[in-house]
């Protein structure tokens, strides 16, 4: 069976040629697909019946089935658990701010990186969503509230970089102009630091936003926290990030996630300036959610605002995340691995 939902419009169009058919209706297709958003080939109304019995019998619509929705009553944070057609479950989450919709998606099931303070990787990774799957968390979301989504985040469960080529494809299709037509400049991907991935996405030279997690200031305590850091040096992944900057144009987001006692002294955020001292950057400071599994804690305010001022002091211009949807299960992956726990 073809998954006709992750092909771009030219796959599309040699896919339909197979069929018989001229390029115009693969166009008409891709439409209903990806701005009608259609579960069902029936629903396409100008497509001949004999094309649509041929497309249900050999191709599919990937939808994910919404599981669960928690809605925070603080700030109307909405976290959705998906269920896949294997049985797998992941999560999204849409953020309400003032200038849009924000769609927080997954790009993998389960997650291999391990780093240390995040709940999708306890169980290791499941598989790579497809770009379909992915595609499918901001059109379920989008319907589900009857609004436009102007900004998505590849922040969720799993490591983008880990999926490389179904992300691509995702990116393709979600910036599509016959598609949802997000601009690119309202994409942000966010990585650990997969060196090589990271540069590869660079010489595409797209307008999107590269999140690089950091979250320490040196090598030492980077790889207490990140086992990542084995493989790719803090130095290596700075320099990544700022070919990065070179090729695009881009401003890099570092994210650094404060962890009582561990990365939020003075030191670190001298150090941590020095180490990026020079680029064109922002940092994004992440009071860290804690998980029951492991027993880091959050710095305190005063400690958060001391670092960030530091950094400030030092030319780095820095903001403190806002928590989000406190009320309703905190942490990436905790939805998706409660829900697991209770189905056994
Ligand atoms: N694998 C990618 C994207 C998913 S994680 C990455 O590492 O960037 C999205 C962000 O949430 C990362 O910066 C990650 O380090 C951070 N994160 C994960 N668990 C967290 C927690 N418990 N508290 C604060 N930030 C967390």
């Amino acid at each position: 069976m073809r998954d006709i939902k992750s092909m771009n419009l030219e796959e599309l169009t040699a896919y339909i040629g197979e069929l018989g058919e001229k390029a115009f209706r693969a166009k008409q297709i891709y439409q209903w697909i990806h701005i009608k958003q259609i579960t069902d080939f029936d629903e396409m109304t100008n497509i001949s019946k004999q094309l649509k019995g041929r497309l249900k019998e050999e191709a599919y619509l990937t939808t994910l089935h919404k599981e669960e929705v928690q809605i925070s009553k603080l700030d109307g944070t909405r976290k959705y658990l998906f269920m896949l057609s294997d049985g797998n479950v992941i999560e999204s989450v849409l953020m309400k701010y003032k200038h849009g919709n924000s769609v927080c998606i997954s790009s993998q099931v389960g997650c291999r990186m391990g780093c240390r303070f995040c709940a999708s990787t306890l169980d290791g990774l499941v598989r790579g969503l497809t770009p379909a799957e992915m595609i499918d968390q901001i059109y379920q979301i989008g319907k589900d509230i009857g609004e436009r989504i102007s900004n998505v985040v590849v922040m969720g469960t799993g490591e983008p970089m880990d999926n490389f080529d179904n992300l691509l494809r995702f990116i393709e299709l979600l910036t599509d102009e016959n598609g949802l037509n997000i601009s690119q400049r309202n994409l942000t991907v966010s990585t650990c630091g997969i060196v090589p991935r990271m540069r590869e996405l660079a010489d595409k030279k797209l307008q999107i936003t590269l999140a690089l997690s950091l979250h320490a200031s040196n090598q030492r305590k980077r790889l207490e926290l990140m086992p990542v850091a084995n493989k790719y040096e803090i130095h290596d992944v700075i320099d990544a990030c700022r070919y990065y900057f070179e090729q695009t144009g881009r401003r890099v987001t570092f994210e650094y996630s404060l962890v009582g006692g561990v990365n939020d002294t003075d030191e670190d955020a001298r150090e941590l300036a020095s180490l990026i001292h020079g680029m064109n950057c922002h940092v994004n400071l992440i009071p860290v959610n804690p998980i029951k599994e492991r027993d880091y804690v959050q710095s305190n305010a005063q400690v958060i605002a001391a670092f960030k001022s530091k950094l400030e002091k030092n030319g780095i211009t820095a903001t403190v995340r806002r928590e989000m949807g406190r009320d309703i299960d905190g942490a990436c992956g905790q939805l998706r691995r409660k829900y697991k726990q209770k189905m056994g």
